[in-house]
């Protein structure tokens, strides 16, 4: 039909051709690995990336071909995230948080070309470059003047800022197809083999704009961006793009994740907006609070990737004045699917009611469509208090994993979570147990979420983990592990009368056993299936 609107790819790097043109004075400030603070602007963003597009054809990368990155997040990452994807190669980041044996297999498998990494991973890269098939180009991420001795390569090394020098800050970007891969990311394997996730170009653009909406992450040109969550998983929750295409500041913290760094950065570059999962932000309130430190423009801090306890939205809200959006996603949904944002109605809410609200995972986002689902795959219906199988779908949800030898995941159309969630009546969904976590007691479920949540509400608790323990006569009990504050003087009885009150008696944890640590995987969860590999059994011999 005539008259229609322009055909028009959405393309990766049409976020970056308008971060140049409309907000080219726009700041990104890394802390760097070699130490110091880095700054710069879009205009330099788009120049570098294009002469870093002019070096990777002249390495030889081809259109479709995979591009590795070993790195923290910083201003060269970001380089590469366009470079590579808007050339037409695929970006593939690593996590260095993985076991070099999978990272290893990760590499073989994605067939990666060229590996670029931040310094601070060459006796990683060192380590893995024995293990791998293939040769590799690998590219250290700093200047000839920070250049280190690498023997343990059997491959020449490049240097970064070498590579980029002589190039042409010229480089007219392929009019690709939308439908081609931009990235690829692997999942973070606490369950099974990692598997890898493909994202294209529009599944990226149509992400970047539903995700930086006012009641998704809420971003805009006024906006100082601190993505704490790092840039080699997931993306960083979309905000490098997210950053271009509302023109924010962004600030990269590069390795520095402990409080005191974080705090620092936050306060120096007048951070507004922050993202990280819980674990790092215990990090950040425990050093603000040894300090009594107040935080001078951060306003809202996004917490996702494993649930926010309601003792640290009460603790950012009341002490900081920092809201908290409570948000969920997947690997497999690049990742944003839900986002914890007020309605109207809300606003007006007793405050005990609506921290009750902000526990939840939240409201889908357009373009994520969800439903909850029985054993038999039969919907179930909302705004009850069954919960069920979680599955989505949309156009940023993936419909199989990178190499296609595994089985198609979908059930009728629909991505399987692997979260056991509830729907109430406005929307809003809560993850009550991922399908491995949750805990069957005399046929009955118990959330190990809610449990947590109540533990972590006690002053002396620092962390909390429920798992489902071995029981002679109820099948499973909940069991609790707990890490206690510093010089905490906290009984088993004591925290367990806690319960009595805010939880069902016979969800209430049969024992507490207090821990050192608790053992985090590669992006800072939980290893929940170790502890439940040690305390299985917990009940069958006390
Ligand atoms: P990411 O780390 O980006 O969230 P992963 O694919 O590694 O992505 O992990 C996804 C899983 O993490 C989800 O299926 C869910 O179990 C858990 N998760 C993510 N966000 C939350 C949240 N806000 N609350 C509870 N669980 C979450």
């Amino acid at each position: 039909m005539n008259g229609l609107m322009m055909q028009q790819p959405l393309l990766v790097t049409s976020l970056l051709t308008h971060a140049e043109r409309h907000h080219a004075e726009q700041e990104i400030v890394s802390r760097r690995v070699e130490g110091d603070i880095h700054r710069y602007r879009y205009r330099d963003l788009a120049q570098r990336s294009r002469k870093l597009a002019n070096a990777l054809a002249g390495l030889g990368v081809m259109h479709g071909e995979r591009v590795a990155t070993l790195a923290w997040n910083g201003y060269r990452h970001m380089e590469l995230y366009f470079a590579v994807s808007g050339s037409g190669a695929v970006l593939h980041t690593l996590n260095p948080r993985l076991h070099v044996d999978q990272l290893a297999y990760i590499i073989d498998h994605a067939e990666d070309r060229v590996v670029f990494f931040d310094l601070t991973f060459l006796p990683l890269i060192e380590s893995v470059a024995s293990r791998i098939s293939s040769p590799k180009v690998f590219v250290a991420m700093t200047d000839r003047a920070n250049m280190p001795e690498a023997h343990g390569l059997p491959v020449t090394l490049l240097c970064y800022e070498d590579l980029i020098d002589g190039h042409s800050d010229q480089f007219a970007w392929p009019l690709l197809d939308e439908n081609e891969a931009s990235s690829l990311c692997y999942t973070s394997g606490t369950t099974g083999n990692p598997k890898g996730v493909l994202y294209s170009h529009r599944s990226t653009v149509l992400h970047t704009y539903a995700a930086a909406l006012p009641d998704s992450l809420n971003c805009s040109a006024r906006d100082v961006i601190l993505p704490v969550v790092p840039m080699f998983h997931v993306n960083a929750w979309g905000l490098p793009y997210i950053a271009c295409m509302v023109g924010a500041k962004l600030v990269f913290p590069g390795p520095a994740l402990d409080g005191k760094s974080l705090y620092e950065l936050i306060e120096s570059e007048q951070v507004t907006l922050s993202a990280g999962v819980p674990t790092v932000w215990q990090g950040l309130l425990r050093h603000a609070g040894e300090r009594g430190a107040t935080f001078s423009s951060m306003r809202r801090t996004i917490v996702g990737g494993a649930p926010c306890p309601t003792a640290m939205t009460t603790e950012f809200q009341e002490r900081y004045e920092v809201d908290v959006l409570h948000a969920w996603g997947m690997t497999e949904l690049s990742p944003v699917g839900t986002v914890c944002s007020f309605k109207a109605q809300h606003l007006t809410w007793p405050t005990q009611q609506r921290y009750a609200l902000q526990a939840k995972q939240g409201r889908a986002v357009f373009g994520i469509d969800m439903r909850i689902v029985d054993v038999d795959g039969k919907e179930l219906p909302w705004g009850t208090h069954e919960a069920g199988d979680l599955q989505v779908r949309g156009p940023w949800v993936a419909s199989g994993y990178f190499g296609g030898e595994e089985a198609s995941p979908l059930c009728d159309g629909w991505f399987p979570t692997g979260d056991v969630a509830k729907i109430d009546s406005d929307g809003f969904m809560q993850i009550t147990d991922r399908s491995k976590d949750v805990i069957k007691s005399g046929g009955e479920w118990i959330s190990s979420i809610d449990i947590e949540n109540v533990a972590c509400l006690h002053p002396q608790v620092a962390s909390a983990v429920c798992i489902a323990a071995r029981h002679p006569k109820w099948d499973e009990r909940p069991l609790l592990l707990v890490v206690r504050k510093p010089e905490a003087t906290l009984r088993c009885e004591e925290l367990l009368d806690f319960f009595d009150g805010r939880v069902a008696k016979w969800w209430k944890p049969d024992a507490v056993v207090f821990i050192d640590a608790v053992p985090l995987g590669a992006t800072g969860k939980v290893l929940k299936n170790r502890l439940r590999d040690q305390y299985r059994d917990y009940y069958l011999t006390v």
